[in-house]
């Protein structure tokens, strides 16, 4: 369904003066419909912005998004990609943000209703709404009622119903549960699943929560520094992690450190986006960094960018060979 081929080369402008930060480098991956693929990652590691690419918030100053064959970039399927506009909704960190506190619930519904001319009469957009506040798990006449009404989670219900409004069918989850009390958050991690489940919905996820994602994902892409450095099965990537930052990241939560496995403990922060460091730009928090690492980029083969592990001398998961 979903495709980012071709390197991209994305510019951000910091706050900094004539600085200029690569957010997404190299970031190649695909997400099939009805799965979930999630992006895990460190803030700063350009996560986000590879949501807010794939929905067109921010063009790529290089490279390709294509969606369902149809690019997010090429100025000649301009018409193609208005009617794919509604198909792809994002899900903020922070519902209350995006909503108008101004506007009652049913309105902020139906907005999309109107603006995407799914229905007109308006006995039957009221009755969608109801429909929608419905599936959402709250009551049609929630609709009543202004966004400052109601909870985070009850928020983030609302902003799930707004985008099914539009019929979409790929939802961007950016941090969707992040701001939510624990016990909320799995209430609406299970709502998005059973929505995936009865309508056949497509999910990016992206979060820095491995324990959340776990839950969610089909498959997952572990990014550092602007890139994908490992992508695989949920399973596979959970019991048997190539990347010693994915290693670091399992090993950070106790829960999923896995027995047996050499641990790799959390060291040093992430670097300063704007001057990365040469080679592997994880060579300075890696306990399995040599020369070559700190001197040549690792090339991405067999779902992971590593040396050592094209080397053999990093197993999958288990034992671990240091040279
Ligand atoms: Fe560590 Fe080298 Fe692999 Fe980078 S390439 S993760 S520095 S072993
Ligand atoms: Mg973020």
């Amino acid at each position: 369904l979903f495709d980012v081929s071709r390197p991209w080369l994305n510019r951000v402008i910091e706050r900094q003066p004539r600085q200029y930060l690569r957010a997404v480098d190299h970031v190649s991956f695909s997400v099939a419909k009805g799965e979930t693929l999630a992006i895990v990652g460190e803030s700063g590691s350009g996560k986000s912005t590879v949501a807010r690419m794939v929905v067109g918030l921010m063009p790529p100053s290089d490279g390709e998004v294509s969606i369902a064959g149809i690019s997010m970039t090429d100025p000649r399927q301009a018409a193609e990609r208005r009617a794919l506009r509604r198909r792809i909704q994002m899900i903020f960190q922070d519902p209350y943000a995006s909503m108008n506190p101004r506007w009652r619930v049913d309105r902020i519904i139906s907005e999309p209703i109107r603006a995407f001319g799914i229905l007109s009469g308006e006995r039957e957009i009221q009755a969608r709404v109801g429909e929608l506040l419905t599936l959402v798990g709250l009551h049609p006449d929630d609709g009543k009622r202004y966004p400052h009404a109601f909870s985070g989670g009850q928020r983030q219900r609302i902003a799930i119903a707004r985008a099914l409004a539009s019929e979409a069918e790929f939802l961007v989850a950016d941090e969707p549960t992040s701001a939510l009390d624990v016990s909320v958050q799995a209430q609406i991690l299970n709502l998005m699943r059973d929505l995936q489940d009865r309508l056949g919905l497509t999910y990016l996820f992206i979060s820095h929560n491995l324990a959340v994602v776990r839950h969610m994902a089909n498959r997952i892409g572990v990014m550092y520094l602007g890139r994908i450095v490992e992508i695989g099965g949920g399973r596979e990537l959970f019991t048997a992690p190539k990347h010693p930052y994915t290693r670091m990241l399992l090993d950070a939560v106790p829960d999923l450190a896995h027995v047996g496995r050499q641990r790799v403990p959390v060291q040093g922060e992430i670097p300063n986006p704007i001057n990365p460091p040469s080679g592997c730009t994880f060579h300075p928090r890696c306990p399995f960094a040599n020369d070559r690492c700190k001197a040549e980029v690792p090339v991405f083969r067999d779902g992971v960018a590593c040396h050592a592990v094209e080397e053999g001398r990093l197993m999958p998961g288990g034992l671990t060979f240091v040279a």
